[in-house]
């Protein structure tokens, strides 16, 4: 398998001259495998330039098949969905995954940006073939050759982490989160005091071990890093993790290799090098290769 960076910001796409070795559009990552249909994670800005390849790759001539795995909807990761241009091509296949929503169907979650005044038309446009799954977080399920495995994650309005396993290999996608560990947040609007109530911390603990027992194993653990341990300290409400979190959930899971992702839009190049370098010589004698998610780059299960 391989595993390719299109987008690995948070927040918002930034464009700068500091930024152009690690990249500035918002999350999108794809998983490619041989004979077996594409995976795509998020569709932040990053999903435009991955559409670019895709149409020399089957997409171009209606003969493609993908699978989009959305974390989340905030605007970050779904940026570039109205932009894919193989949604556009009559003979494409898809079938998009994301939280189920209490009070709305899937097609109109992603039909509300769609929606004027925000964009000129509507998924009447799409040509394609769109099968709608909506994820409850917890559930696993088999889509073609892939095993998919699904996890709760600590993000204001939840969202989802996603394991996805073929042929022996298995790749975690797990952005956006805090730590389980100050604040359970979910639903609702949450200030930044810890949790007292017993119920909420033993839920806290609940989630925080699922999390665990979820990356176990795993090749490749690619992990929401936005702060900074000064910048969580300061903002623990706002459901992002930092570096030495996701050491520390790959050591314990096994994990033999971390990546660095959803970069904060004003880490610059060289501050994020830094911190790369940093966090792998805190942690030499581990066995956890650090790595840093920069756009076009990829690795290989
Ligand atoms: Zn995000
Ligand atoms: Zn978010």
């Amino acid at each position: 398998m391989r595993v390719t960076f299109y987008g690995v910001r948070g927040s918002f796409p930034v464009a700068h001259p500091r930024v152009t070795g690690v990249g500035g559009n918002t999350s999108c990552v794809a998983l490619r495998a041989e004979g077996a249909p594409t995976v795509i994670f998020d569709a932040g800005t990053g999903l435009r330039r991955l559409s670019k390849e895709l149409v020399h790759e089957g997409f171009g001539d209606g003969a493609g098949e993908a699978i989009l795995l959305t974390s989340h909807t905030h605007w970050d990761h779904i940026q570039g969905f109205m932009h894919f241009a193989p949604f556009y091509t009559a003979g494409n296949r898809f079938t998009i995954c994301s939280r189920a929503s209490h009070d709305r169907r899937l097609r109109q979650v992603f039909e509300g940006q769609a929606a004027r005044p925000y964009f000129g038309y509507g998924l009447e446009r799409f040509q394609s073939k769109i099968a709608w799954k909506p994820v409850t977080e917890g559930e696993s399920f088999e889509l073609g050759p892939y095993t998919i495995k699904t996890v709760r994650l600590n993000h204001p309005g939840i969202a989802v982490g996603y394991r996805v396993e073929h042929e022996g290999k298995a790749f975690v996608y797990m952005t956006d989160t805090a730590p389980y560990a100050q604040q359970l947040l979910g639903e609702g609007f949450h200030t930044k005091q810890p949790e007292t109530d017993p119920e909420r911390i033993a839920l806290l603990e609940r989630y925080g071990r699922e999390l665990e027992q979820f990356v176990q194993g795993a090749d490749v653990l690619l992990y929401d890093t936005f702060f900074t341990a000064e910048q969580y300290a300061e903002n623990p409400h706002w459901g992002h993790s930092t570096p030495d979190e996701g050491i520390r959930l790959a050591r314990q899971g096994g994990v033999e290799r971390l990546v660095l992702y959803h970069h904060h839009p004003e880490a610059w190049d060289d501050v994020l090098e830094g911190q790369r370098a940093e966090h792998q010589n805190k942690h030499a004698g581990s066995d956890v290769l650090v790595d840093l998610a920069r756009e076009r780059e990829w690795l290989e299960l």
